[in-house]
C-alpha cells in the first residue's frame, strides 16, 4: 500500500540496497565527519537516521534541511555505524519537500510545554508524544469494533441532531437556522421554533443511548461509536465539549451481565494496546518517569505498563453504593473533615470520593451499583425497595467515572411514572416509550467515554491532549 515506511525500512536488513525515505526532519546533528539526519514520517515513533559526508551537499542545500522540513531522501540501507539503531541509509540525494524556517516554526527539539503544545495543535502531531497518543488513540478504536464485531454487535449510527431534549445528561448545544438577529416570534412573544429547519427545537445531541435502545430492540446487541456534545462549562481535566462515545446496548442483559460485559470490554481493549502499542506504551512510560524523576519516591505513580497489566489482570471489585457510602462515613478524610463535599446516603458521589474509594480504599477499578433513583436518569431500571436503581458507573484510578450504565426499566407504567415524576412530556419521548409497549424486553447499555479510556492507557493527565483537536470552553481555533 503506497511507498515503503519508516516502520518498514527499520525492519529490513541492510544489504546496501538502494532506499527512499520521505518523512520530516526530526533533528540534524553536524559533526566533523557526517552529518547526521533523524527523519519520521509518524509511521513508528522511531526515527531513521541518515548520513551524509561533510561536503557532499552544498551550504545552501543543507541550511533549508532544519527541524520541521519535509524531505525525500535517497540513498542505500546499511548497517549503522552508531548505536542505538540497527540501520541507517547512506545519504546519496535530498529532495526538500517543504521547508520549515527555523526562526519561525514553533516545535524545536527541545521539551515544550502540553499547555503551549494545545495553542499550536495543527503542528502537535507532529512530536513524539503526540504521534505516540494518536497511533494509541486509532489502536484502541479499532480494538473497540474489533470487540463488539467478535461479539456479534452491530454498529448502530445513531443522530448526531437530535430533537428530543429529555435525555437529562448535560447541557445541549442548540442547533438552528434562524436569523439570530431576527428571530420569528409566536403571538405570546416565544422564539417560534416551528419556523426552525426542523420545525422543533433542535440539538447535538448528548448520547445515542435512546436510540441505541431502539436497535437492540431489534438486533439484540447493538453499539455506537460517534461524537457525542455536552455545553457543561466545567473546566475540568476529564471533561470536553465534543467527545466520542460508546455506547453498547443489549437486549436480554440483566446488570450483572452488563458489569460482566464492561469490564471484559475495557480489559480486552486496554490487551490490545498493551499487544499492538508496545513502543508508544514505552515511549510515554518513560516520559512520565522523567517528569516524575524530582518527586519522592511515594509520590510518583506506578509505571504506566504496570498499571495497564494491573488493571487487565486484576478483577474489579463491586459493590453497592449503600456500601460505598458507609466505607465513606468510616474512611480517615471524612473525619478529618478533609472531603470538600460532605458524604451521605443519596449525595452524588464527586470525584474525589470516586477516588478515595478506588486509589486508597479498594486500589484497583472499582464497580458501584444501586445507585438512589434521585440522582440518576429516569430510564434506569426501579430495584424492588423504589429507591434505587440498576444503574453501575465504572470508575478508574486517575479518572473516576470511566462508564455509566445501567439495566434499563422495560415496564411501561413503571418508565411513564418515572417520566412524570421527573418532569418530561411524554409528548417528546412517544417513540421511545413504545418500545415498552411492543414487545418489550429486559434489556441493559453503558456508555464509555472514548477519550477518558485514551487517558488511562497514554497516562496523559488532561483530556484535551488525548484528542486532536479539543473542544472546550472558548476554545475551538482548529
Ligand atoms: P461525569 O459525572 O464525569 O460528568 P456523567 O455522569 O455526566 O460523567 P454519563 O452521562 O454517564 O457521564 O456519560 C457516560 C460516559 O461518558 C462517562 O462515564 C464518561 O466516560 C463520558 N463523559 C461524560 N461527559 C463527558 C465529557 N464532558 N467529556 C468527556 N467524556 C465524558
Ligand atoms: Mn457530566
Amino acid at each position: 500500500m503506497g511507498p515503503l515506511q519508516i516502520k518498514d525500512i527499520l525492519q529490513t536488513s541492510p544489504e546496501n540496497q538502494s532506499v527512499t525515505v520521505k518523512g520530516w526532519v526530526r533533528t540534524k546533528r553536524e559533526s566533523k565527519n557526517a552529518i547526521f539526519i533523524a527523519l519520521n514520517d509518524g509511521s513508528t515513533i522511531h526515527n531513521i537516521q541518515a548520513v551524509a559526508e561533510p561536503g557532499q551537499f552544498s551550504a545552501e542545500l543543507l541550511s533549508t534541511v532544519t527541524t520541521g522540513s519535509c524531505l525525500k531522501i535517497t540513498g542505500q540501507l546499511v548497517e549503522s555505524q552508531g548505536s542505538g539503531q540497527a540501520v541507517e541509509v547512506k545519504i546519496e540525494d535530498i529532495l526538500v519537500y517543504g521547508t520549515a524556517d527555523p526562526e519561525t516554526f514553533p516545535l524545536q527539539p527541545k521539551k515544550h510545554s502540553l499547555e503551549f503544545l494545545r495553542e499550536i495543535a495543527h503542528l502537535r502531531p507532529r512530536t513524539n508524544t503526540f504521534s505516540a497518543i494518536l497511533r494509541i488513540r486509532h489502536a484502541l478504536a479499532f480494538a473497540v469494533h474489533q470487540y463488539f464485531n467478535d461479539g456479534r454487535f452491530f454498529y448502530l449510527h445513531t443522530p448526531v441532531i437530535t430533537a428530543s431534549d429529555a435525555e437529562g445528561a448535560g447541557e445541549m448545544f442548540r442547533v438552528t437556522t434562524l436569523d439570530l438577529n431576527k428571530l420569528p416570534r409566536t403571538e405570546e412573544g416565544a422564539i417560534n421554533f416551528k419556523e426552525d429547519f426542523f420545525g422543533r427545537e433542535a440539538n447535538l445531541t448528548v448520547s445515542g443511548q435512546l436510540e441505541g435502545e431502539l436497535g437492540a430492540m431489534a438486533l439484540s446487541k447493538i453499539y455506537t461509536f460517534g461524537p457525542t456534545f455536552r455545553a457543561e462549562n466545567s473546566n475540568t481535566t476529564r471533561h470536553l465539549a465534543e467527545f466520542w462515545m460508546i455506547e453498547p446496548e443489549m437486549a436480554f442483559f440483566e446488570l450483572e451481565d452488563n458489569m460482566d460485559l464492561a469490564e471484559d470490554f475495557v480489559k480486552k481493549v486496554i490487551t490490545y494496546a498493551l499487544n499492538n502499542c508496545k513502543d508508544d506504551l514505552n515511549f510515554l512510560q518513560n516520559r512520565l518517569t522523567e517528569e516524575e524523576k524530582n518527586k519522592p519516591q511515594n509520590e510518583r505513580s506506578i509505571p504506566l505498563l504496570e498499571k495497564l497489566s494491573f488493571v487487565v489482570d486484576n478483577p474489579f471489585e463491586r459493590l453497592t453504593y449503600t456500601e460505598a457510602i458507609e466505607i465513606l462515613l468510616k474512611s480517615k478524610p471524612h473525619k478529618e473533615k478533609k472531603f470538600q463535599y460532605p458524604v451521605g446516603w443519596g449525595i452524588d458521589l464527586s470525584s474525589e470520593h470516586e477516588r478515595y474509594l478506588v486509589e486508597k480504599h479498594f486500589k484497583k477499578p472499582v464497580i458501584l451499583t444501586n445507585y438512589p433513583k434521585e440522582i440518576k436518569s429516569f430510564y434506569m431500571k426501579l430495584d424492588e425497595d423504589g429507591k434505587t436503581v440498576r444503574a453501575m458507573d465504572v470508575l478508574f484510578p486517575g479518572i473516576g467515572e470511566i462508564i455509566g450504565g445501567s439495566q434499563r426499566e422495560e415496564d411501561y407504567d413503571k418508565l411513564l411514572g418515572r417520566v412524570h415524576e421527573v418532569g418530561i412530556d411524554p409528548q417528546n419521548l412517544w417513540w421511545y416509550l413504545e418500545t415498552r409497549k411492543f414487545g418489550t424486553a429486559p434489556h441493559s447499555g453503558f456508555g464509555l467515554g472514548f477519550e477518558r479510556l485514551v487517558l488511562f492507557v497514554t497516562g496523559m493527565s488532561n483530556i484535551r491532549d488525548v484528542i486532536p483537536f479539543p473542544r472546550y470552553p472558548k476554545s475551538a481555533e482548529f
